[in-house]
């Protein structure tokens, strides 16, 4: 039987084809680039203001000035420094506006935060450091030649690396390209991932059910998982069980021309998992069939005519644990994401958790965050049947084939379920 390490390097090397298109940036966010962005347009595009405040020449300023006007002015603040000019406003340059007039020795001019600094001024000082009466500014306090300006080109310049292809658009991403004036962005397109429940007892929410039957969890909740990673679902209903009814469902399944496939349930030993025979009668390529892990033990994974097809666990936590593990950083790579795997992080473990060596364990846990430290507490019964734990947790405790287990207050390794872009991991972050 596999290793989970073992099991997610065959998972990688499975190849989906990769399709791009342009979305408008309201509709880009978290999506992945397809191609490397470099400047088209000077950022900023122009010397700016960045305080409220005047334009001046740096060289008109003197610190041994002493006759500054101080009666009527519209700044009373007694902490205001010495003054060191007083100077001529010129005009008023809002943002959105140019200046009409160079500045001249002894001129200045009011000028508003983003706003073009006029011809002649080399420096800004803000509104709190001067004082106005009349036509005339003083300006207090020596400033620093060139100060509060955003000169052109300081961000980028054209042609400048922005961007790559991989990157996942975050918001400052699309603001970035919302700057260079791109309305819309270059993304790689969704994967289509089809889902197929098996099981003659499932039905679908909303449903009347018969004595014995229960409502998919797995297809409501692999719909989330499947668009959390940033694919589309497609929802190809309940195959029965029977090697007819399956064989037909997974065939409907391909016809949809999805880009990939899971399949939940029927995949164990039990009389009527004929999920793997439905399979290899489709003349399936089989990657591998069980993982040395707990949840998620039966996992089958083949190739349906080049559609790459995870045959996952009935159980509703198994189902889940193993998209995480296994689908997901195929999805992930498949869109040209250069970090495809959930990271895996420290954290302090508030009660024991004994397992059984041989296997890697998954425990659900919550996550606080108590003095900027991860605290992480079991989610209570850890049956591979109850949906609650994956409902209530937010990581996976991770523990490796040796352990036998963990004590409370322990240091431990736990992979958060939903994670920023910014944590994301280049390689497997296995910690055994
Ligand atoms: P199986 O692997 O088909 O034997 O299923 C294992 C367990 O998962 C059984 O209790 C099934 O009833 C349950 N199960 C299978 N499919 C689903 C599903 N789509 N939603 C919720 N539970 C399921
Ligand atoms: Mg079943």
């Amino acid at each position: 039987m596999l290793t989970v390490e073992e099991a997610l390097a065959r998972c990688m090397t499975l190849q989906i084809p990769r399709r791009t298109e342009h979305v408008p940036l309201h509709a880009a966010l978290h999506r992945v680039l397809a191609e490397d962005v470099a400047a088209a347009h000077t950022l900023p595009h122009w010397d700016n203001a960045a305080m409220d405040g005047y334009a001046i020449r740096f060289a008109d300023c003197s610190a041994s000035l002493t006759d500054a006007p101080q009666a009527g002015c519209d700044n009373t603040d007694a902490a205001l420094p010495p003054a060191v000019a007083v100077l001529t406003v010129t005009e008023t340059i809002a943002a959105g506006t140019v200046g009409a007039r160079t500045i001249g020795p002894g001129q200045a001019a009011r000028i508003m935060t983003g706003a073009p600094v006029p011809v002649g001024a080399d420096t800004v000082v803000m509104r709190e450091n001067t004082a106005v009466t009349d036509e005339r500014v003083t300006i207090h306090g020596m400033p620093r030649e060139g100060q509060h300006i955003r000169y052109a080109g300081e961000e980028a310049r054209p042609g400048a690396p922005l961007l790559s292809a991989g990157d996942t658009l975050t918001p400052g991403k699309l603001g970035l390209l919302a700057a260079q004036g791109h309305a819309t962005a270059h993304v790689v397109a969704r994967p289509r991932v089809g889902i197929i429940s098996t099981g003659d007892e499932v039905r679908a929410p909303g449903e009347d059910l018969q004595p014995g039957q229960i409502w998919s969890s797995n297809t409501a909740a692999l719909i989330g998982l499947i668009i959390e990673a940033g694919a589309e679902p497609i929802d190809c209903g309940i195959a029965p069980d029977t090697l007819e009814g399956t064989r037909d469902t997974f065939l409907r399944a391909i016809d949809t021309g999805c880009d990939l496939l899971v399949s939940t349930g029927g995949v164990s030993v039990g009389d009527f998992d004929v999920v793997k025979d439905a399979m290899g009668s489709l003349g399936a390529e089989m990657l591998f069939w069980k993982v040395r892990a707990k949840p998620g033990k039966p996992l089958a994974l083949g190739q349906i005519g080049g559609v790459p097809t995870f045959g996952l666990p009935g159980n509703p936590v198994s189902c889940m644990v193993n998209f995480l593990q296994f689908v997901r950083p195929v999805l992930r790579r498949a869109m040209g994401d250069p970090r495809p795997f959930l990271p895996v992080l420290r954290a302090t473990i508030d009660a024991p958790f004994r397992k059984r060596h041989g296997r890697a364990e998954f425990v659900r846990v919550r996550l606080r965050v108590q003095d900027g430290r991860l605290r992480a507490t079991p989610t209570g019964n850890q049956s591979s049947g109850w949906i609650t734990s994956m409902a209530h947790g937010d990581a996976l405790l991770i523990v490796g084939i040796e352990s036998t287990g963990v004590d409370a207050g322990d240091e431990v390794w736990v992979q958060p379920m939903h994670a920023s872009p910014a944590l994301m991991t280049a390689e497997p972050a296995y910690p055994w």
